[in-house]
């Protein structure tokens, strides 16, 4: 059983969808709702515990996107760690969404986290283990 607390970000036209609803019926996830808001631009935040197989919770995470939906993971996140990188670009082998590249002339790699995915891919990749996952600090609703 694969479980994590989802941040839904819903843009303001797709708040009274039932968007959330098709993660039981058509990918056979469980979903349990901590908390959700409708913020003043009129767009929607829920914080939701999702479980069920890795396969369905990857198929309903691209659904979800597909709605229009930003899906953020309130538990963790990764981080690269300056200190240790060496600029091998050993991860951007491996990075599935782009968020760690190299940029020429210059050789350095870039990570956007904006991109990342936190499929943790480029954790055992590295070979100093620059990139790690820590715990989100993020405060739920801004
Ligand atoms: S966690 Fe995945 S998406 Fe994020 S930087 Fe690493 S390989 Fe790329
Ligand atoms: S694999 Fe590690 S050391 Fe190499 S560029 Fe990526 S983060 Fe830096």
């Amino acid at each position: 059983m694969y479980s994590k607390i989802l941040i839904l970000r819903f843009p303001k036209n797709e708040v009274h969808k039932p968007i959330v609803y098709h993660l039981t019926k058509d990918y056979d996830l469980v979903f349990n709702i901590l908390n959700a808001a409708i913020l003043p631009r009129k767009e929607g935040v829920a914080v939701l515990e999702v479980s069920g197989s890795k396969k369905n919770f990857k198929e309903g995470i691209k659904f979800l996107k597909a709605q229009g939906v930003k899906v953020q993971n309130a538990s963790q996140e990764i981080k690269r760690n300056k200190r240790k990188c060496t600029d091998c670009g050993a991860c951007t082998a491996v990075c599935p969404t782009g968020a760690l590249a190299v940029q020429r002339p210059e050789m350095k790699v870039i990570f956007d986290q904006k991109k990342c995915s936190i499929c943790e891919l480029c954790v055992p990749a590295c070979p100093p283990r620059a990139m790690e996952v820590l715990p989100t600090h993020q405060a739920f609703f801004e």
